[in-house]
C-alpha cells in the first residue's frame, strides 16, 4: 500500500503533479520565478470576483498563523479597538495573537461551536462605539462549523465598522465573493482548500487598506505592506521565498481552475462530506453539527458510547487501513474529526466509511452511538 490518505484540514493530500512540481529548483531573483509570483497573485485575485480591481494578493512565507498574525498587524491600527468572535481555537488564537501585539480588543465567546450571530454582533458594536474592527473566522477547523460570514459582513457595515476574514480553511472552496461579502483583508494558506503544500500563506486586501497599513506592524517579516510595496516594485519576495512549494502552488492552482475554480472544489468536497456523513450515520457515527452550520471542510463526530471504544486503538487501526484521521478539539465532550479536503473523492470517503465499519469490529464495538450527554450537549445548538 501507498502512503495513507490525510482526512486532516491541511496538510492534506495532494496531486502526484503537485508533489512532482517541486523536483526543481528555481533562483528567487530570477524572472522565471517572479513570473510565477506574479501569476499566482492574479490567479488567487481572480478567485474574489474583484471586478473592480480593489485588492491585491500579498504572499507572506510561513504557516497559516503567520499569515493571520500578519494581517492582524498591519490591518489593525494601533489606535483600533477590534470584537473577536471566537467559537474554537483559531478564534482564540486571534485573539491571543491581539494580546501578543498589544492590541485593544475584546473578545465574544460562544464556547466550542455555536455560529456567532449578526443580531448579537449588531448589539455589540451598539454597545461599544469604540469598536472599529471585527475579525472573524470563516469555518473554524476545530469543529467544522461553517461561521455566518455574509450575515456578519452586513451587521458589521451597517454599524460603519471594517472586517477581517481569516478564511484559512476555506478559501477556494467556500465563496469569499467580494461581490457578495464585504471585508477588508482575508487570509488562507497554501496546503488548505487550494491543494498545495505548507511554506506560505497570502492576504488578499483592499488596496486602500494596504496603503493604510504602512508603518502599522510591529515586525519586520509580517509587514503585509512592506512586502506588498516591495513585491510591487521588484516583483520578488522580501525574504528567501519557498520556491518549491510556490511551483507546487502553481500546479494546484491549475488542478483547482480545471475542476471549476471555487465552485467546483466546494462541489467535491460537498460529496465527500455527504458521502462521509451518510455513511457514518449508518454505522451509528453522530455528528456534532448539523446541517447548515455543518461545512464541507471537517466534520466533528462524537466517540461511541461503548466502553470498547477508544481513539488512539481506533486511529491506529484507521491508519494500518490507509487513513489518517484527526483527534477532536472539543473540551465539554470526546470527538474526533475526519477532513473532507484534499485529493480525494467520494470513492475514498466510501473506503473511509468501509474501513470504519471494519476497525468497530476489529476492537469490539458494537454500538458507535455517542454517550446521551453528547446528544444533550448537541441540542443546544438550535438552527
Ligand atoms: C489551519 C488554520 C490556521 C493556520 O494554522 P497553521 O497551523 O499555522 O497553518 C488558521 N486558521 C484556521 C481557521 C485554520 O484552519
Amino acid at each position: 500500500m501507498g502512503e495513507p490518505f490525510l482526512l486532516t484540514p491541511g496538510p492534506l493530500t495532494t496531486a502526484y503533479s503537485v508533489k512532482q512540481a517541486m523536483l526543481r529548483d528555481w533562483g528567487s531573483w530570477d524572472n522565471d520565478f517572479r513570473a510565477m509570483t506574479a501569476q499566482l497573485r492574479t490567479q488567487l485575485l481572480a478567485l474574489i470576483g474583484d471586478d473592480k480591481g480593489a485588492f491585491d494578493c500579498v504572499p507572506i512565507q510561513g504557516s497559516g498563523t503567520f499569515v493571520v498574525e500578519a494581517m492582524l498587524a498591519s490591518f489593525l491600527p494601533r489606535q483600533s479597538k477590534t470584537l473577536v468572535l471566537v467559537n474554537g481555537a483559531y478564534g482564540n488564537r486571534i485573539a491571543e495573537t491581539l494580546r501578543y501585539l498589544g492590541r485593544n480588543h475584546v473578545v465574544m465567546d460562544k464556547g466550542d461551536y455555536l455560529p456567532p450571530r449578526g443580531r448579537e454582533v449588531a448589539e455589540a458594536l451598539a454597545n461599544d462605539a469604540e469598536i472599529s474592527h471585527v475579525v472573524v473566522v470563516h469555518c473554524e477547523t476545530s469543529s467544522g462549523i461553517l461561521n455566518p460570514v455574509e450575515e456578519i459582513s452586513k451587521v458589521v457595515y451597517q454599524a460603519g465598522r471594517k472586517l477581517l476574514i481569516d478564511s484559512m480553511s476555506a478559501f477556494g472552496a467556500l465563496p469569499a465573493d467580494v461581490k457578495t461579502v464585504r471585508y477588508e483583508a482575508i487570509v488562507a494558506s497554501a496546503n488548505k482548500c487550494i491543494e498545495g503544500v505548507p511554506g506560505f500563506g497570502f492576504v488578499i486586501g483592499r488596496k486602500s487598506e494596504l496603503e493604510l497599513a504602512k508603518g502599522c506592524s510591529h515586525s519586520l517579516s509580517l509587514d503585509v505592506h512592506a512586502q506588498w510595496a516591495h513585491m510591487n516594485k521588484t516583483g520578488q519576495w522580501r525574504f528567501t521565498p519557498p520556491t518549491h512549494v510556490v511551483a507546487a502552488f502553481m500546479e494546484a492552482l491549475r488542478l483547482h481552475k480545471a475542476e471549476g475554480g471555487v465552485a467546483g472544489r466546494g462541489r467535491r468536497y460537498i460529496e465527500n462530506r455527504d458521502c462521509l456523513v451518510q455513511g457514518m450515520r449508518e454505522i451509528g457515527f453522530e455528528t456534532l453539527l448539523k446541517e447548515p452550520w455543518l461545512s464541507p471542510i471537517i466534520v466533528t463526530f462524537f466517540n461511541p458510547a461503548d466502553a470498547a471504544f477508544d481513539f488512539q486503538t481506533f486511529y491506529d487501526a484507521m491508519k494500518r487501513r490507509g487513513f489518517i484521521i484527526y483527534p477532536g478539539k472539543l473540551t465539554v465532550v470526546d470527538s474526533f474529526r475526519v477532513g473532507c479536503i484534499g485529493h480525494m473523492d467520494a470513492a475514498i470517503m466510501r473506503d473511509v466509511v468501509e474501513a470504519a465499519r471494519s476497525v468497530l469490529a476489529e476492537i469490539g464495538v458494537k454500538d458507535a452511538r455517542p454517550p446521551e450527554a453528547a446528544l444533550l450537549e448537541r441540542s443546544k445548538l438550535a438552527a
